[in-house]
Formats: C-alpha cells, sequence, structure tokens
C-alpha cells in the first residue's frame, strides 16, 4: 500500500522563512548584523547612488521589558518610496526596484522583506515604514506585517500628514530578536567599514549601550552614480534572451540587436547574422527553441562585438579611497589604484585597490583585509574569499619589503553589474580567475607605491643616524681645531666653528636632518 504523496508549492516568502540562514538570518546575533547592514545598505542605495550626499542615522535600542528583543531605527535623507510602493517594497519578497542592469548595493529584492519578516517571526510587531519622495507633499507611514503564505504586505495602519519642511528620505523601524553581545563587535566594523568607502556620508549610530559613534562627512565629493545599462551579448543566457524578447518593440532580428545590447551597431549586428546564418529580418519572437539556444550560443562566442563598458559604473575612485583610509585608519601612508575595467562573463567589471600603513593601524601577523563588492563591506567569511587568497598566498610580501607583524591594511572594492558572491548572504567572492588577477595586480600596484616609500624613509632614517653621530662630535672637533690654531695670528671662534662645521653637515644630509634646528639637541658638549 503506497501512500500519495501531497504536493504544493510554497511562496517565495515562505521559502526564505523556512531557510532563513541563506540569507544571513542564521541566529539572534547574526540577524541583528544582517539588519543593519540591509537597511543602510538601502539607506545609501536611496543616496548616493543618485548623487545625494547621505546623512544617515542608525539607532539599536534593548527593548528593558521584553528580553533579547532590539528596536532597529534606520533613517535616511534618499529619494524616498512612492507611497503607492512602499507596501510591496517593504511587504512582498523578491520585489525590487533594483532588478535592471545597474551596480547597486541591493540585488535580490530581499534584504528589508527579510530583516521586517524575522522580525514579525520573532517579535511580531508589525514594521514601521515612514518615506518622502523628493517634492512630496506629504509624508506617509504605514505599519505593515508580511502575509507569508501569500507573499505580500498586511497593511496594519496607514497615516499621513503635509510635508512642511520639505523632507524627502525614508525611515525604517523594527524589532527583532537579536543578541547585541554577540554582534556587537561585527556591527561596529560593519559600520566603520562603511565610513571608508563612503567618506561623503555623515553616519551616526547610537548602540544599545548608549555609545554613539559619528562618522562625519570628510568630503563633499560623491562617485557618479552609476546608471543603468544594456546587457553585452556575452553576458545572455536562455532566459535572458527569452525575457528580453518579449519585451523588445523591434520586428526584425537584426534590429533587436542592435537596439537591445550594448556593444552591438547595425554594422556589427549585420556582420554577426552573416557570421553565423540567421536571416536578418526574422521575428524574433518567432524564434524556435533551436534557434535561440543557436543564438545564445553565438552571441557568446563572437569576438567582434565591442568590449562591454564600464562608464555606468560607479568606482570610488583613488582619491576617495585614500580619504577614506586616511580619515578612519590615521596610517602614515596610503595609496589607491582603480584599475581599468574588464569583462565578467559579459558583464564590465571595476577592482580598485588600497594600501595604509603604519601610523594607528596595529601591527599584525598577516595584512589586515578590507573587502568591498559595490561599495558594501564584506566581513565574514574572510578566508574563502578570493581577495584573502590574494594578500596571504599570492603576494610575497617580503619582496615589497615588509616582514610581520606589520602595520598594514589593504582595502579591495569590486565593483559591477554582476558581482559572483558565494551566497545571498554576500559575504565573499569566488576565485573567478579574471578577478584574482585584477586583485593581485592592483595589490602589486599599492604595494610597489609602499616600497618605494618605505625604502625612502629607511635611508632617511639611516641618513639621518649618521648625521646624529658625526653632529654630535663637532664640539669636540671645534675644540680640538681652536686648540690646534691657537698659534695662528687670526682668531678663531669656537662657536663660529661650531657652526661652519654643523652647517657643512647639514648640506652633507639635508633631507634627514632638516628637523634639527641646533647643535645644542645632539651634541656632546665639551667639558
Ligand atoms: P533590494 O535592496 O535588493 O532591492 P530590499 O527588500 O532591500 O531589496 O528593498 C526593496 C526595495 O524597496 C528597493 O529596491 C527600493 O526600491 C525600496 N527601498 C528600500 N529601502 C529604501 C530606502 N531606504 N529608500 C528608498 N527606497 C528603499
Ligand atoms: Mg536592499
Amino acid at each position: 500500500m503506497s501512500i500519495a504523496e501531497k504536493f504544493r508549492s510554497i511562496s517565495p516568502s515562505e521559502f526564505f522563512y523556512r531557510n532563513k540562514e541563506i540569507a544571513g538570518f542564521a541566529n539572534p546575533a547574526r540577524a541583528l548584523y544582517q539588519s543593519v547592514r540591509e537597511l543602510v545598505e538601502n539607506a545609501l542605495d536611496a543616496t548616493d547612488a543618485h548623487g545625494i550626499l547621505p546623512d544617515i542615522s542608525i539607532a539599536i535600542e534593548r527593548d528593558y521589558h521584553k528580553p533579547n528583543v532590539y528596536r532597529i531605527a534606520v533613517k535616511d535623507n534618499g529619494i524616498g518610496v512612492p507611497e503607492n510602493y512602499i507596501p510591496d517594497a517593504f511587504g512582498k519578497v523578491l520585489y525590487s526596484s533594483k532588478y535592471v542592469l545597474r551596480q547597486t548595493r541591493g540585488l535580490f529584492g530581499l534584504g528589508a522583506k527579510m530583516v521586517i519578516l524575522y522580525g514579525q517571526i520573532t517579535v511580531g510587531e508589525p514594521a514601521e515604514i515612514t518615506s518622502a519622495t523628493i517634492n512630496s507633499k506629504n509624508i506617509y507611514m504605514y505599519k505593515l506585517q508580511i502575509d507569508i503564505r501569500e507573499n505580500k504586505p498586511i497593511i496594519i495602519e496607514r497615516m499621513l500628514w503635509p510635508n512642511k519642511t520639505g523632507w524627502h528620505g525614508t525611515i525604517v523601524r523594527v524589532a527583532i530578536e537579536g543578541d547585541w553581545g554577540k554582534a556587537k563587535q561585527k556591527v561596529l566594523e560593519y559600520i566603520r567599514r562603511t565610513a571608508i568607502v563612503t567618506p561623503y556620508a555623515n553616519i551616526i549610530l547610537k548602540t544599545p549601550d548608549g555609545e554613539i559613534k559619528v562618522y562625519k562627512r570628510a568630503t563633499d565629493k560623491i562617485p557618479p552614480p552609476p546608471r543603468e545599462t544594456k546587457p553585452h551579448p556575452h553576458g545572455v543566457d536562455i532566459e535572458m534572451l527569452k525575457t528580453m524578447i518579449s519585451e523588445t518593440k523591434a520586428q526584425a532580428l537584426v534590429e533587436f540587436l542592435a537596439e537591445e545590447f550594448q556593444g552591438v551597431g547595425k554594422v556589427i549586428a549585420e556582420r554577426f547574422i552573416k557570421t553565423y546564418g540567421f536571416d536578418p529580418n526574422a521575428n524574433p519572437k518567432a524564434l524556435s527553441k533551436d534557434d535561440l539556444e543557436r543564438l545564445v550560443k553565438a552571441l557568446r562566442e563572437f569576438d567582434e562585438f565591442r568590449k562591454p563598458r564600464a562608464d555606468h559604473l560607479s568606482p570610488l575612485g583613488a582619491e576617495l579611497i585614500k580619504i577614506g583610509l586616511n580619515t578612519i585608519l590615521k596610517p602614515e601612508f596610503v595609496d589607491a589604484i582603480t584599475r581599468k575595467p574588464v569583462v565578467y562573463e559579459g558583464h564590465p567589471l571595476i577592482v580598485e585597490v588600497g594600501v595604509a600603513y603604519g601610523g594607528a593601524i596595529e601591527p599584525l601577523e598577516e595584512p589586515q583585509l578590507l573587502r568591498f563588492a559595490n561599495k558594501i563591506p564584506l566581513l565574514y567569511d574572510e578566508k574563502t574569499d578570493v581577495a584573502w587568497k590574494v594578500v596571504s598566498e599570492n603576494i610575497d610580501w617580503s619582496y615589497y619589503g615588509l616582514s610581520f607583524p606589520a602595520p598594514i591594511a589593504i582595502l579591495v572594492h569590486i565593483c559591477g553589474t554582476k558581482i559572483p558572491y558565494k551566497g545571498l548572504g554576500k559575504e565573499s567572492i569566488a576565485e573567478v580567475p579574471v578577478i584574482e588577477k585584477e586583485i593581485e595586480e592592483g595589490v602589486r600596484a599599492v604595494a610597489r607605491s609602499l616600497k618605494l616609500y618605505l625604502t625612502r624613509k629607511r635611508k632617511e632614517e639611516e641618513a639621518l643616524r649618521k648625521a646624529i653621530t658625526i653632529i654630535k662630535y663637532i664640539p669636540e672637533v671645534a675644540n680640538a681645531m681652536t686648540i690646534f690654531v691657537k698659534t695662528n695670528p687670526e682668531h678663531i671662534d669656537k662657536e663660529f666653528l661650531e657652526l661652519k662645521l654643523f652647517e657643512l653637515v647639514k648640506s652633507k644630509f639635508s633631507d634627514a636632518v632638516r628637523n634639527i634646528s641646533s647643535l645644542k639637541d645632539i651634541a656632546i658638549p665639551v667639558e
């Protein structure tokens, strides 16, 4: 006798509710960290990606009546969420404004909803979203929960009031079960690293311990916002092609290729079609399954398309990286480089690398690695990240004049429209050869610059030591000389001699001794 299996499908909300750890909500500590992260990333996406200098405040408060309950509020001065989109944006899993080809921190249409979902199942209070778009006459507030079975928002309360001050931005408030004791170090580090890559932001964090961390804007320079782009033929797959065909207005294949892809003009489209024997006038919507498969294969392999463009990406630029590293790490030396764009699976990708050395940086047995992808700090799973492989295995630091423990931090920033994260928690990046090579070249470039600095510094120190040794004996020598020239008809003054000798030594070691102004500082006096 067999028992019939029961089949049913589950909604995206239910899926993530059952698989919280995939999205980074494995336990209360991790959930608290991930919640702060998702809300801060949304806040930043709503500001800098639209050319707004971010003002972001984060408050995490302990609820003294309910054990392990924390209230998180994140406020930004961003573009806001249009009123009619608020419920779905915060109450429907896999609903996003970022499902376009554009460099953003968000990606999966999941973050805010996971926070709200997690709060709902652990604490049960509705989330509160307050928002106003730019020039909105009103400010809107929604209290909502998520219908997990149906994957849709349940609106508990809606309010609006006149926007008298012309405010725009978003405030998200949620209560979740957390563990501040265990999450604290990661949350603080996350915010600190966010401040490094967004030196143009004001960030205020209020912790449950009542501590207030302020990261003040260090520059008004903001990287040019990322722009939306069309897919490059080398990055398409069959599903993407089907979607593009269903959405296109083009009637003929040649037109479709030239209009919907980047890197393909009319001429190249025609040449492509000829090379592979397609019909230029075929209606793309009428292509058979076989044709589609053949087309994808051909699009991916044809090598005469123009290279994917990277001008819609938003790298930080060497200048901002240096400002960020200087402001937060207070080192004695920094340098940074933005590498030229490369292509990863048809998507442009830019790697940036920075180095900070000495000063307030603590000497450690290994380089301190600061990883970022699309301006998001990556904190967990460091040892499985491609950047770690580069700094710990590929680079021989002794070649660059470093021996550990050394006070060195290496920043690696990868930006692109497709980042090969190892999981939905967005914590580490896979070992893709082209990315590994870019990181390595970048690290070598800044390491060379560090080596030059260290060599110069060592030379100067050495010269200074030598000069000091000589200067110490000037009074002695001058004394001897005055005695020696006593018989000389012309009077030679000891102090005059000392001064002359000092000047002589100074001119020989000009750079090294520039800070020694008086002989008395270091010379051994003659009894
Ligand atoms: P994702 O960030 O991956 O798109 P989220 O669930 O985190 O997914 O957010 C869903 C959508 O809600 C975003 O795409 C965005 O349009 C909107 N949104 C969320 N937070 C904010 C915010 N602080 N300001 C403006 N829009 C926001
Ligand atoms: Mg998000």
